[in-house]
């Protein structure tokens, strides 16, 4: 061990919503612990998901099935409404329905998570510190384990828990023509889709959760021109039933509203997408929505 190793109860690697929600649960134990967040992002809580700063880049579930605690599956309403109350998200009030169905940018759900870290910690003798670093290796070392961060700096711990979540996606944006004679963007980069002729055709490679944020970030830069969309086999977001996908953080709810009810409610115009959803439906609309009935399977990519 160095002099400079630091010592803690638990090491949590990873501090987007697992890692900080894990440390909010560990705040709420009897006792005394110290806990270490080793997470490279500024800010704790929001991971690649969370970290999204368009409104139109919501949630994929509404607020009745988001709460991130496991004994309050109203928390995230509770807190949503005492934000909008508060005058945050003021852009809610042109959708007319309840705030327990609103669908939140995932911007203020990050913002959420990281209030009820901020009140846990404000209420327990333990500690939560972020360290803010990547670690690039990990030693199990009797009863404790080692860690090395990219910075040099290690740090011991009793516990370790991996709260690395998925592998970001590739953010290297081709922006010269290719052989595809396209020109690729991130996905949820509105500066990068300014520079798209808002009249140019766009084709999305994928029928998931992120093409429907591309789409939104399409309209938020002015495109207007013709979207298509490619899939593999079925198009997995927006046919699938309204009770599939990622799912809630609580399970104790039922879905709000059956299918029918909410394509009734947000997308009279296109039944075909009926399963779709809210969050689709109003992100997506008739641009993208319009080539699902059309496209025959030898003509998917
Ligand atoms: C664009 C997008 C939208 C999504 N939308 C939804 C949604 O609407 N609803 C839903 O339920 N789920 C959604 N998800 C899934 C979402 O990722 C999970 O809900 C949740 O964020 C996973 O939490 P996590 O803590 O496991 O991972 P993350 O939130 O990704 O956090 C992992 C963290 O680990 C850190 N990390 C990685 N490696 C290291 C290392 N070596 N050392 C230190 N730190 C490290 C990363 O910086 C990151 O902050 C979405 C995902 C993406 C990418």
């Amino acid at each position: 061990m160095t002099e400079s190793t630091r010592n803690a109860d638990v090491l949590i690697i990873g501090g987007g919503l697992s890692g900080t929600m894990l440390a909010v649960q560990l705040l709420r134990l009897p006792g005394a612990r110290r806990i270490l967040v080793i997470e490279p992002r500024a800010e704790l809580g929001r991971g690649e998901a969370y970290s999204a700063v368009e409104l139109g880049h919501t949630l994929n579930g509404n607020a009745a099935r988001m709460s991130v605690d496991p004994d309050n599956a109203d928390d995230l309403t509770q807190w949503l409404t005492d934000y909008i109350d508060a005058g945050g998200w003021p852009e809610s009030a042109q959708q007319s329905v309840p705030i327990s169905e609103l669908f939140p940018p995932r911007g203020i759900f990050g913002l959420y998570a990281q209030q009820r870290l901020a009140e846990a910690k404000a209420r327990s003798a333990s500690s939560v510190e972020h360290v803010r670093g990547e670690v690039v290796d990990l030693q199990l070392d009797g009863a404790s384990t080692l860690l090395t961060l990219d910075n040099g700096q290690s740090l011991r711990g009793a516990l370790a828990v991996l709260a690395t979540g998925m592998f970001p996606a590739a953010r290297t944006a081709q922006t010269e023509p290719n052989g595809l004679n396209a020109a690729a963007v991130d996905p949820w980069d509105v500066a990068a889709m300014t520079r798209i002729d808002p009249h140019a055709p766009v084709l999305i490679i994928g029928s998931g959760l992120t093409m429907v944020d591309a789409v939104v970030s399409l309209e938020q830069a002015g495109h207007r021109g013709p979207i298509e969309v490619f899939f593999a086999a079925r198009p997995a977001a927006p046919c699938a039933p309204a009770t599939a996908g990622l799912g809630g953080f609580s399970r104790r709810r039922p879905p709000p509203a059956q299918p029918p009810a909410i394509a009734a409610r947000s997308a009279p115009a296109m039944p075909q997408c009926a399963s779709a959803g809210h969050r689709l439906a109003s992100a997506v609309g008739h641009r993208a929505c319009a080539h699902w009935p059309v496209v025959e399977p030898g003509q998917r990519a």
